[in-house]
C-alpha cells in the first residue's frame, strides 16, 4: 500500500502514520524525520536546508525529491510506504507521480487530516511541552512565532494539492479534530473500503 497523508502542521499526520505502520507493516517516510536527521548529521543536504527549516519554510523541491527518490528503493518500501509531509508543493506531486510511474508503481489513496486550524498553535505548544517533559529534544520550529510562518506556507504551497488529488478522484479526508483512536478507526475504515464516518471533502 502507498499512502500520502496531508495535513498542516500539527494535525496529527506523524501520529498516525506511526500507527498505520504498525498495522500494515510498511513504513513512514518523512521528509521532515528525514532533513532533521541530515541537519543533526550535518551533511551537506543538513547544512543547506537547516535555516530554511528553522525559519519555518520549505525546503527546496529538488532536494526533498532527491531524498525520497532515495528511500523509496530501499528495500524495506517494497511493500509499499507512508509518505508523511511529502509532497508539500504541486512540483512534488508531479515529481512523485513521475517516480512512482517510471517503477510502475501507483498510489493507493492519499488522506487529508481537516483540521480546525485554529486548535494547530496549541497542539505544536503541547507537542514541545511534552518533548521537553520526555526529556526529548524539542524541535526549533514548534513554537507559535515559526508556526505561524510553517502554516502560511502550507497554505502557499501545500493545500493546493487537495485540489490536485481531488481532481484525480484520490482524496479522502478525515475529520483530524476526532481524538487519535478515532482519527486511526477513520482511516482503518476507508482504507478498507467501509467509511464510516468520514469529513466533508471526500
Ligand atoms: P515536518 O516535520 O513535516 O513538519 O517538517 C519540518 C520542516 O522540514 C518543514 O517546515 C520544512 O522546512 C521541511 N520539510 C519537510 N518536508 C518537506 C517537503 N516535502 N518539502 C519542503 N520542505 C519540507
Amino acid at each position: 500500500m502507498r499512502l500520502i497523508l496531508l495535513g498542516p502542521p500539527g494535525a496529527g499526520k506523524g501520529t498516525q502514520a506511526q500507527r498505520l505502520v504498525e498495522k500494515y507493516g510498511i513504513p513512514q517516510l518523512s521528509t521532515g524525520d528525514m532533513l532533521r536527521a541530515a541537519v543533526k548529521a550535518e551533511t551537506p543536504v543538513g547544512l543547506k536546508a537547516k535555516a530554511v527549516m528553522d525559519a519555518g519554510e520549505l525546503v527546496s523541491d529538488a532536494i526533498v525529491n532527491a531524498i525520497v527518490a532515495e528511500r523509496i528503493d530501499q528495500a524495506d518500501c517494497a511493500g509499499g510506504f507512508i509518505l508523511d509531509g511529502y509532497p508539500r508543493t504541486l512540483a512534488q506531486a508531479d515529481a512523485v507521480e513521475s517516480m512512482l510511474a517510471e517503477r510502475d508503481l501507483g498510489l493507493d489513496a492519499v488522506i487529508e487530516l481537516v483540521v480546525d486550524d485554529r486548535a494547530l498553535v496549541g497542539r505544536i505548544v503541547k507537542r514541545a511541552e511534552e518533548a521537553a517533559a520526555a526529556g526529548q529534544p524539542v524541535r526549533k520550529d514548534d513554537n507559535p512565532t515559526v508556526f505561524e510562518e510553517r502554516l502560511r506556507e502550507y497554505y502557499k504551497k501545500t493545500a493546493p494539492l487537495i485540489g490536485y488529488y481531488y481532481a484525480k478522484g484520490m482524496l479522502k479526508g478525515v475529520d483530524g479534530m476526532d481524538d487519535i483512536d478515532g482519527v486511526t478507526r477513520q482511516i482503518e475504515d476507508l482504507l478498507s473500503g467501509s467509511e464510516r464516518k468520514v469529513a466533508a471533502r471526500t
